[in-house]
């Protein structure tokens, strides 16, 4: 499986959850901060996502959505 996320940089407040609980290590917090003046998450290692969600589910802002595809040429 691979995934691709995609976060809302204005929903985002850099809580940093996501980035805690990818599995793949896949997510960092910017030094580039959003117009509320939080870093906001983005995606360091795109290629070792897996589409698991888990970024999604624990975000408590909802700034995250994620696609899951079996063919990694879909997913980008
Ligand atoms: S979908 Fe899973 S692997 Fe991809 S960034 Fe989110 S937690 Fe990490
Ligand atoms: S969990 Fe949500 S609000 Fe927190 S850093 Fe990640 S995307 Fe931003």
């Amino acid at each position: 499986m691979t995934g691709r996320v995609v976060v809302d940089r204005e929903l985002c407040k850099g809580c940093g959850l996501c980035v805690s609980f990818c599995p793949r290590e896949v997510l960092e917090l910017a030094s580039e901060v959003n117009s509320k003046g939080y870093r906001i998450a983005r995606s360091r290692h795109p290629e070792n996502c897996t589409g698991c969600a888990i970024c999604a589910l624990v975000c408590p802002d909802i700034a995250i959505m994620v696609w899951q595809s079996k063919d990694s040429k879909e997913a980008m």
